[in-house]
């Protein structure tokens, strides 16, 4: 598997992979995944139950050994959506934990247990020839935060050419040690978090399940990067006085980096005063892989997601279609002017599974168009304004990111959660909702208040109309909020004029 994983073939007694516990060593690893590989023959596609486990990893491994399409299914999807994942994926196999349960949707699916020998015999592998590098690695289903999830599939030359532009920006080498506890079945854990040590001879340690204290412990015993979601470095930063030793532990990390989401600047500011550390932010979706991350030899820059990795051709787009102001290759200039997020690149996926017309309607010639919204300073690092679809509030002729005024609402003390939306205004076209999580749910903080702060932090345009108080915001498993399902009927909530 000389394109994906030279490393494999290494023979080395380091270790490869650590859940919990639990270890692999190169050889060992190279053993068990060829035994997996062996075992799956040359079925058509696989799905792999994804569980946060050692056997999920040494599956996907194998199947990628075998030259198989592997789908990973989030082992935590409701029915419905597993229905769908399957239906859509058809699968000739499903590869899990013997002792996992698998629900209804997959029992017509022929499954095969994931069992890692260590000690396999690496002679008595019959591999298939590797594939060539435009053919499928993974399908990985988008996170679904706008709409059912779809089915993208990323070829071997995808995942490669990713891998080594991240290499590039962090400086990401054989003697990193990853820390993460993020699931398995989309990109950022998977790709970035599995696939990404392995690739360049280094070591994964995966926590199983996020706290604060298992990445205290980790990172002081040898981790040297922390990959994470906004929520995960909330918790951090909340931990930061309470968490012994997270302090030294953070500050002896080599890279904190934050994907997924938006990392509230809050956030990024309490983690840097206790640490010294900058989070270091990096933006990539499912279709296209990578984008954009802070360099690690770059100047941080809190409230951006750095700059185009090297392959990746980046441009913003006004509403008519226009290009406009790029601090890119063709002029040095910064613009406030908001446009969408285009991308072109070898990292784009090959085509949505069995959706040929949606393909063809997210490119615009070689293009991607990403539906997210941003801006670009003069010397090109990207600030992501949030998603067209649902972040992007259009007001009296203005445009106003959501992120801009969740960032002030988050700096509120009594705001622990923060989520904006527009709803429509007979006079202004939309106007400003914030929905607040209060810090104290026995006394949330006045509507008229948080209104006046954010006017007073950003200009009154700006201002939310009305106050929506909830007890938790809705979140996919990557902790991003769903914001669709904040538009139900707004009770209860609280005029803020
Ligand atoms: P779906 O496409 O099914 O609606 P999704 O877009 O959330 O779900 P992903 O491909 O997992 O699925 O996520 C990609 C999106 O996540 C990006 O388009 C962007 O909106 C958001 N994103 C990723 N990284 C960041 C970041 N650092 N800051 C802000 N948003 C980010
Ligand atoms: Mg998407």
């Amino acid at each position: 598997m000389s394109l994906l994983l030279p490393a494999l073939h290494t023979e080395s007694s380091r270790i490869a992979l650590r859940f919990g516990e639990r270890a692999l060593s190169y050889r060992q690893l190279a053993a068990a995944a060829g035994e997996m590989a062996t075992r799956i023959g040359d079925a058509g596609r696989i799905a792999v139950w994804a569980t946060p486990t050692l056997e999920t990893a040494v599956a996907v491994v194998g199947a990628l050994l075998a030259g198989i399409p592997v789908v990973p299914v989030n082992p935590r999807s409701g029915e419905r959506e597993l229905a769908h994942v399957v239906a859509d994926s058809a699968p000739a196999m499903v590869l899990a934990e013997p002792d996992a349960e698998l629900p209804e949707a997959l029992a017509a699916v022929p499954r095969t247990d994931i069992v890692v020998t260590a000690e396999a015999d690496a002679t008595a592998w019959n591999l298939a020839p590797e594939p060539n590098a435009e053919s499928p690695a993974l399908i990985v289903y988008t996170s679904g935060t706008t709409g059912p999830p779809k089915g993208v599939v990323l070829s071997r030359r995808a995942v490669a050419v990713t891998l080594d532009a991240l290499e590039d920006a962090w400086q990401w080498t054989g003697d990193d040690v990853v820390v993460h506890a993020l699931p398995l079945f989309h990109v950022h854990g998977l790709i970035l978090g599995v696939l990404g040590p392995l690739r360049r001879g280094g070591s994964l340690h995966h926590l199983g399940r996020f706290s604060t204290q298992g990445v205290a412990d980790a990172l002081t015993g040898g981790g040297t990067m922390l990959f994470g979601v906004p929520t995960m470095y909330h918790r951090l930063a909340d931990a930061l006085d309470s968490e012994p030793g997270l302090v030294e532990a953070l500050s002896g990390a080599r890279l904190l980096v934050s994907g997924s989401a938006p990392l509230p600047l809050d956030d990024h500011r309490r983690i840097t005063a206790a640490t010294g550390r900058h989070v270091i932010e990096r933006y990539g979706m499912t279709e296209t892989l990578m984008n954009t991350s802070v360099r690690a030899d770059g100047e941080p820059r809190p409230g951006t997601v750095g700059v185009p990795l090297r392959d990746v051709d980046l441009r913003l787009v006004d509403d008519a279609g226009k290009r406009i102001g790029t601090g890119g290759e063709e002029s040095a200039e910064g613009t406030d002017v908001v446009g969408e997020v285009q991308v072109r690149g070898p990292n784009l996926f090959t085509e949505y599974l069995n959706r040929p017309d949606a393909t063809a309607g997210v490119f615009d010639g070689g293009w991607f168009r990403t539906g997210d919204m941003a801006t670009r300073d003069a010397d090109g690092y990207v600030r992501l304004v949030g998603r067209k679809a649902t972040d992007l509030i259009k007001s009296g002729g203005y445009k106003i990111g959501a992120g801009e005024i969740e960032n002030v609402l988050l700096s509120h003390p009594g705001v622990a959660e923060a989520a904006v939306t527009a709803a429509p205004d007979p006079d202004l076209g939309e106007h400003v909702v914030a929905w607040i999580v209060p810090a104290d749910p026995a006394s949330p903080p006045p509507a008229e208040e948080l209104a006046d702060f954010v006017a007073g932090q950003l200009a009154p345009h700006k201002r939310p109309r009305s106050v929506h108080f909830r007890d938790a915001l809705p979140r996919n498993d990557m902790g991003k909020i769903l914001k669709r399902e904040l538009t139900g009927p707004p009770e209860p909530s609280q005029p803020a004029d």
